[in-house]
């Protein structure tokens, strides 16, 4: 029999992404955390303007138009930050730049599913270690296992936790590997570990346009670390990875805080009202510095209650996997989105009782 592929790929399951239904289907959509309302006016005007002979040459091999507008937002020199198609770009451009087979990828679990795809990819070592259950950051065994990549989401999906920089700084300094810190939400919280690249050359903070700038289909994200990390990033990236299109948007829409900042304020009190509704209904709710909540409904019908949405066309995410397949998580909608969740919710608690 012919064998086309490298057997680790052979091995490998493929990443399940949150279902994503055909444009125009109607559908509550709660289930791959995008931002319920529209992108910036500014970048949707720069999107209408862009003009023909921008896509007729190649683009700016490292987006620098947007590594300038960043720069501004974060305050930090623009050659400390790298572009990519999506932060899972960037994610994949270090795993291909910093791992081989025999070395290990060390993450803390429950976490983003997509970290597992990229390092059985790569033939290299996965190490998962569990997060105790009240998700303080298991450092002792992190920093035993030495990974060449370390995983921390922070927040971190599907938890919505953050984890303290005390805990970032403890790792970061005692481990021969990169660091990378992922930020995809963020926006949606009040502390960051982005001072952390100051004090440690091993240290790659990672955000992303998708979460809190209502950007998920433009695809752009970035990194931000010491330049001497950058170079080697820099050498596996694709030499076009960014277009032209998504960088010109995607400088608009980062540059226009006050949009953004707005958005994330209906979000932040939206969470609020929906996790308070949740409780009432009897639902164990963790807290989130996200735009989703992690919920558990009392009577272990978590995957009970996702079909029966998914009938009435609300779409959440369910994880048939240790530890998660007894909870749901819940993008934030707009209030209107998430009354018609409780509403669903109530009635189909309300119908399980009685049967
Ligand atoms: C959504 C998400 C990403 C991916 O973001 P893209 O920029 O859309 O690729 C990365 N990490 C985590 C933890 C996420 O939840």
């Amino acid at each position: 029999m012919t064998k086309y592929f490298r057997s680790n790929v052979d091995a490998m399951a493929s990443y399940v992404p949150g279902e994503q239904p055909p444009r125009g289907t109607k559908i509550i959509k709660l289930n791959s955390n995008e931002n319920p309302y529209p992108p910036s006016p500014a970048a949707l005007e720069v999107l209408r303007n862009i003009d023909g002979e921008w896509l007729r040459r190649y683009p700016e091999p490292f987006g620098g138009e947007f590594r300038q507008a960043a720069s501004k937002v974060l305050g930090v020199p623009s050659d400390w930050i790298i572009v990519g198609n999506g932060s899972d770009e960037i994610l994949s451009i270090i795993i291909r730049a910093c791992t081989e087979p025999g070395r290990k990828v060390v993450y803390p679990m429950p976490t983003y599913v997509l970290y597992r795809t990229l390092v059985e990819m790569q033939a290299a070592d996965i190490l998962e270690i569990s997060y105790p259950e009240d998700y303080s950051l298991p450092l002792k065994e992190l920093i035993a296992a030495d990974g060449s990549v370390t995983f921390i989401a922070s927040p971190n999906s599907p938890s919505g936790h953050v984890v303290p920089n005390e805990d970032l700084r403890k790792l970061a300094s005692q481990l021969s590997g990169i660091l990378v810190i992922d930020e995809a939400y963020v926006d949606f919280t009040e502390s960051s570990a982005l001072d952390l690249v100051h004090e440690y050359e091993n240290v790659i903070i990672i955000r992303t346009l998708s979460k809190g700038y209502s950007l998920a289909g433009l695809r752009l994200g970035f990194g931000i670390a010491n330049p001497k990390l950058l170079d080697g990033l820099f050498k596996v990236k694709d030499s076009y990875n960014i277009d032209a299109i998504a960088c010109a948007v995607a400088t608009a829409a980062i540059t226009d805080q006050a949009y953004k900042n707005s958005c994330v304020a209906k979000i932040k009190a939206s969470r609020n009202q929906l996790a308070s509704d949740l409780k009432k209904l009897g639902f164990l709710v963790w807290d989130s510095q996200t735009n989703f909540l992690l919920v558990q409904p009392h009577q272990g019908n978590a995957e009970y209650l996702y079909q029966k949405l998914k009938e009435q066309k609300i779409l959440i995410r369910y994880f048939k996997q240790p530890r998660l397949d007894d909870k749901l998580r819940i993008t934030i909608g707009t209030d209107e989105q998430n009354q018609t969740l409780v509403e669903a919710l109530t009635d189909l608690l309300a119908t399980k009782h009685k049967g």
